[in-house]
């Protein structure tokens, strides 16, 4: 998801779309191209990424940041990015592809849920209004947009089970875009704060580990049934985290964070 200034939208390939307006696709095995677009991709993963592929995986996400996630740096960014790992053969296939298709279908990362819709969020800063556009953008190989289904973005978030990915990658970007103001100042983004908030964002259960054995619930007053709900509940857990960025980073309160207790 991009975040893109109001006057770019025509910069933009591929064609833009609001949430109600219909585009043609359909993907399925019996098609020519079948995986053809799990290969050979740059594919940035998103902190809700990662928990939904190493529950598939079951693996903690230490160990998913390792076995599968190069973290990159691009020019002109002051926080790292995260792209998933493809495999290190000619072809560059994706590490979850099979001859049957993805192995982690029902827990598959929101540019493949979305594909070959892209989102971005127009972000207005003179009235801070943000606006959700689309961008139905198959490549040339895809033959999904020669069959006959008619969909909308609105019903395509549906049709894929994407609500939780809409909405928490929307608030990741938000953040990204606040990075791209520095935080971190002469720190950089190798810093203790830069680092702490990537554990923050996208190590979760390393954040789980922090919140629960170092003193972060003496210093919040975080309400009772939220307390609880993070034991277990990664989606709560990372919106704490983001909450928790925001206020590291630039003294943003939050609701569940409660206020801070006087030492
Ligand atoms: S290229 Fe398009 S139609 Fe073919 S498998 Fe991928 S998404 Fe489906
Ligand atoms: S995660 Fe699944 S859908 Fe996405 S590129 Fe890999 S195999 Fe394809």
């Amino acid at each position: 998801m991009k975040y893109l200034e109001v006057d770019r939208l025509d910069q933009i390939p591929g064609h833009p779309l609001r949430a109600g307006e219909p585009f043609h696709f359909r993907c399925h095995a019996g098609l020519s191209c079948f995986n053809a677009c799990c290969r050979n991709l740059s594919m940035f993963l998103y902190p809700y990424d990662i928990i939904r592929l190493r529950h598939c995986l079951k693996i903690d996400s230490d160990q998913f940041i390792n076995q599968h996630t190069d973290i990159v740096l691009r020019d002109g960014h002051h926080f790292p990015d995260v792209l998933l790992r493809m495999a290190d053969d000619a072809a560059r296939n994706c590490p979850f592809v099979t001859p049957a298709g993805c192995s982690v279908y029902a827990h598959r990362p929101d540019a493949c849920r979305f594909f070959p819709i892209e989102r971005a969020q127009f972000y207005d800063a003179q009235t801070d209004r943000k606006t959700d556009v689309y961008f139905f953008r198959p490549p040339d190989f895809c033959r999904g947009a020669g069959e006959n289904r008619k969909m909308t973005p609105a019903r395509w978030i549906k049709d894929q089970k994407a609500m939780a990915h809409a909405r928490l990658t929307a608030q990741w970007a938000d953040l990204m875009r606040l990075f791209q103001d520095n935080p971190f100042g002469a720190e950089g983004p190798y810093g203790a704060k830069a680092k702490m908030a990537f554990m923050a964002a996208y190590n979760i259960d390393q954040f789980r580990a922090f919140v629960l054995n170092s003193s972060f619930l003496r210093r919040f007053q975080i309400n009772p049934a939220l307390q609880a709900k993070i034991q277990t509940h990664d989606l709560a857990l990372l919106e704490l985290a983001m909450a928790y960025i925001k206020y590291v980073l630039w003294q943003m309160p939050s609701p569940m964070l409660g206020h801070r207790r006087k030492k």
